[in-house]
């Protein structure tokens, strides 16, 4: 008889294997069905953290090349060991995956090695055997949207996955899709010597972003030489013998025009990914985007089969699905979990970074909300003096009443980290006066958070 449990888990993305662990923790019999060779899902394997990786040692690249001189320091004979760079991606991804494998043995999770199906209500049949179960949680993820007439081939015409794993740097690499992964990955090749134009449909880049901050973040890119054909769509491409051809239109309607590239990114958004899952026998509902349809506590209308993560709507990003994969080990588990959505941060790791969280001041006008905005910038601020990393400010919208913080966005350096003072005070329920009060040590980039938080209400000190 296989084993039976109380949870099986199909995937192991930061939505899986942290749902997995926290019902372990909590003393259920768990297993986590996963079909890559290794653990940790898309994040792990083939997103944020070789993203993170190769954002990293390019920007390493990028200050030696670029930045040092400015500081009285002189490199020669600066050369990019890319093989180098992407073996030490490799590394960092397979440290953190086998980090998984080690957390699942800490905490007995039963890794079931390949593709799972449900068969029932309670069933998972997973390599040719079925095993029973109290409750299931699908958390298998998403996959990236292919475009029509463009064919994806890994090499030269790549998704997120191709694009990083080129083993040399594009003459010209054309990102199709101006949002968050295309202008990072776009980042990584453009330091690293690549001409990048980025091809995006709307008007704008980082859709879903404060437009202000969006606004600015393509000034500042376009600095740093990025090329941007806004309000465009890609219609066609052709593999020429320099590389590929794009047929490019004014979103609008309007003549094509014809664009080479060498390689060409296509990062226009991810979908929900449920094949070979056997949904439609069993039952399990989807929503009109193809999302597994759940209810306010991660259950699907078939009693026993839940569902988190990026497979679900909301935004897909790992700690969104890491918080869902908690909360509903909980909710199983008796308790009350919870996932507060207006509190999740968005962030963009290129340099200067772009960190969100709560409403845009887009989504208040629309909302009809009365609100109040304080901006610092970062010239004004000491330390960002110091770093010589001038570009970008804070911005704090604020109840008009209640003074009571609705969403904050930067574009700065460090915005990343940043952002989670202000996570912390919207989850709390703090106006932009508590901000203001609370003591920020000097001389840092948080101090620009504080001086946000005062322009609220008219008085910064130091602009
Ligand atoms: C290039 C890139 C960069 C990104 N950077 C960031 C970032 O910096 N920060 C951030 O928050 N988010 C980032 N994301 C998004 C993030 O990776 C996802 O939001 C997150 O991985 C979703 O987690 P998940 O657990 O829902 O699913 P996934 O991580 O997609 O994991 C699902 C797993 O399920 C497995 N699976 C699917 N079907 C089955 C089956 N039937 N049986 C067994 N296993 C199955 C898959 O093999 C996969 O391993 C990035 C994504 C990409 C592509």
């Amino acid at each position: 008889m296989p084993d039976s449990f109380d949870l099986i888990v199909i995937g192991s993305g930061p939505g899986g294997y942290v749902c997995a662990i926290r019902a372990a923790q909590l003393g259920m019999k768990v297993a986590c069905v996963e079909k890559r060779e290794t653990l940790g899902g898309t994040c792990l394997n083939i997103g944020c953290i070789p993203s993170k990786a190769l954002l990293q040692s390019s920007e390493n690249f990028e200050e030696i090349a670029h930045k040092f001189a400015d500081h009285g320091i002189t490199v020669e004979g600066i050369k990019l060991d890319l093989a180098r760079m992407q073996a030490r991606k490799g590394e960092v991804v397979s440290a953190n995956t086998k980090g998984v494998e080690f957390l699942f043995r800490k905490n007995k999770v039963t890794w079931l090695k390949g593709a799972g199906k449900i068969t029932a209500p309670g069933k998972v049949e997973v390599a040719g055997t079925t095993y029973e179960t109290k409750n299931i949680v699908i958390a298998t993820g998403s996959d990236s949207i292919p475009l029509r007439g463009v064919e994806i081939d890994e090499k030269t015409v790549v998704t997120s996955t191709g694009a990083l794993e080129l083993e040399s740097v594009p003459k010209h690499l054309v990102v199709i899709g101006g949002g968050v992964i295309g202008l990072e990955l776009g980042s990584v090749w453009r330091r690293l010597g690549a001409e990048v134009t980025v091809i995006e449909f709307l008007d704008r880049i980082l859709p879903g972003m404060d437009t202000e901050i969006a606004k600015n973040f393509e000034r500042v890119l376009t600095k740093q030489g990025f090329k941007f054909k806004l309000g465009h769509k890609v219609t066609g491409a052709t593999r020429t013998e320099a590389g590929i051809s794009l047929s490019v239109e004014p979103a609008k309607g309007g003549e094509a025009q014809t664009v080479e590239a060498d390689v060409v990114l296509v990062a226009i958004g991810r979908r929900p990914y449920v094949e070979g899952l056997g949904l439609e026998a069993v039952g399990v509902a989807l929503d009109e985007r193809g999302r597994v349809r759940t209810d306010e506590h991660f259950a699907t209308n078939v009693p026993g089969i839940y569902a988190i993560g990026d497979v679900i709507a909301g935004a897909m990003l790992a700690h969104k699905a890491e918080d869902e994969g908690v909360a509903v080990a909980e909710i199983l588990a008796g308790q009350h979990g919870h996932v507060n959505y207006g509190a999740i941060p968005g962030i963009v790791y290129t340099w200067p970074e772009v960190a969100a969280v709560g409403a845009t001041e887009d989504e208040l006008k629309a909302a009809g909300t009365a609100y109040k905005v304080g901006k610092f910038p970062f010239t004004a601020n000491g330390r960002a003096r110091a770093m010589g990393d001038l570009d970008g400010f804070v911005k704090i919208l604020a109840d008009k009443t209640t003074d009571r913080v609705l969403g904050a966005h930067i574009l700065g350096p460090d915005a990343g980290h940043l952002i989670a003072e202000m996570v912390t005070a919207i989850e709390f329920g703090a106006s932009a006066e508590d901000v203001a009060r609370i003591c920020h040590a000097h001389p840092t980039l948080s101090e620009s958070v504080k001086e946000a938080a005062l322009a609220v209400d008219g008085r910064p000190i130091h602009i």
